[in-house]
């Protein structure tokens, strides 16, 4: 059966595990040994050379990470995968692995905070040319990557405003100059959004967050052509910011649910979404799934959900009432993460933009009094309840 006629539901349960099972184990085991030995010398060299598949050192491939990349590698429909350590350590590896001096790149300003470093602190030392577009005007992006380009980065929905990024239009722009093009998944995950059938060439997460779906543990993974995932494996496996086998596991562990729980945080955000609209102490909400929203029609095209992840302002664009709304919540944690069972809050303030200045914020167009919510798995019912008693404190 091709993966294409498997639903997602039964790939994140069963995709990928198998060469990785051991005497007949039904769960994939942790292997924390950091050599494998082989006396047959022929064998080990068979091995090392790529001719017979097997594992050498941890620094470079594990049975329980291979489990990890397999399963992410058919739940996006891709032909090769490869890990790192953390979301950021992927993005890295891959800018480093497929750019060298004189390159191009263009992306745009609304990328994670992480990326953005990269792309104006770290890139330019390199000699590493970036245009980072407005996020959400189509046609400069199109005109900039005419100008010539060897990569595009994209990343639909972004934090925390969660705008949204025509992957099909501006894949298509990439290909007519033969750029390759990299969207960043990680709020939409493969169940609500599959960059690579968009156009794209490679799609990377940070398995820190939806994927793995617990906060317990930090993870990246980068997915596409054997071609191309094999330079950034190469790259990878030098800078050493191997996947820990733990880490593997636990998010192996936690991709079992990752439909599950993606079904239910769609259905709950679009009801809290909805809910806070009609809020009179609510000035503005961003969620792709709400008609009022910029990128709906885009989003409606390319997503068959519309993710946990929405944000919205309460009225007079205040931060002291967000100091006085945050600790009335019940069922959220004030903290930096996103994408676990457990309802999160981070307002752009104190975690993606704590190291802006207020101006610089409102130029990004982050205002003050922003709440990013990352919707969890509860009832939703009782987080609009709770939501509803911590918004009257501006009654
Ligand atoms: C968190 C995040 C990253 C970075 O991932 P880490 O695992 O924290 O390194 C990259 N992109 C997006 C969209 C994220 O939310």
């Amino acid at each position: 059966m091709s993966s294409q006629e498997i639903s997602k539901a039964t790939q994140c349960i069963w995709a990928g595990e198998e060469s990785s099972l051991i005497q007949g184990a039904t769960q994939v085991p942790v292997v924390h040994s950091v050599g494998f030995g082989y006396k047959d010398v022929d064998e080990w060299m068979q091995v090392a050379s790529g001719e017979k598949p097997g594992h050498i050192y941890g620094r470079n491939t594990n049975p329980t990470v291979d489990a990890f990349e397999n399963k992410i590698r058919q739940l996006e429909d891709a032909e090769a995968a490869t890990s790192a350590a953390t979301g950021m350590g992927i993005i890295s590896s891959m800018l480093y692995a497929l750019l060298s001096p004189g390159k191009r790149v263009v992306s745009v300003k609304d990328t994670y905070g992480g990326t953005n470093v990269l792309f104006n602190e770290f890139l330019p030392k390199f000699n590493i040319d970036v245009s980072l577009c407005n996020t959400t005007d189509h046609d400069e992006i199109e005109s900039e990557i005419a100008k010539g380009c060897d990569l595009v980065y994209l990343e639909s929905p972004t934090n925390p405003t969660t705008k949204v990024m025509d992957i099909a239009r501006l894949s298509a722009a990439a290909k007519r100059i033969g750029a390759t093009v990299v969207v960043d998944n990680t709020f939409a995950t493969p169940i609500n959004q599959q960059p690579l059938s968009l156009g794209a060439d490679l799609v990377l997460h940070s398995a820190t967050k939806f994927l793995g779906g617990h906060a317990d543990a930090l993870g990246g993974v980068i997915c596409g052509e054997k071609q191309l995932i094999e330079k950034i494996y190469h790259y990878r496996e030098i800078n050493g910011a191997t996947l820990h086998p733990m880490a593997a596991y636990l998010i192996l562990r936690g991709m079992k649910t990752l439909a599950l729980r993606i079904d239910r945080q769609n259905q709950n955000a679009i009801k809290i979404a909805h809910f806070l609209e009609g809020h009179k102490a609510v000035e503005q909400v961003f969620y792709p799934g709400l008609e009022s929203h910029s990128g709906h029609a885009i989003a409606k095209q390319q997503m068959c959900g519309f993710g946990g992840m929405l944000s919205f302002m309460i009225k007079g664009n205040n931060f002291n009432d967000v100091r006085k709304f945050v600790p009335r919540l019940r069922y959220a944690h004030a903290a930096a993460n996103l994408g676990a069972v457990e309802t999160t809050i981070g307002p752009p303030v104190t975690t993606s933009h704590v190291e802006c200045t207020a101006e610089e914020r409102a130029a990004a167009g982050i205002p003050e009094s922003l709440i990013r919510y990352s919707t969890g798995i509860e009832d939703s019912n009782d987080l609009i309840a709770d939501l509803d008693q911590a918004l009257n404190v501006f009654a």
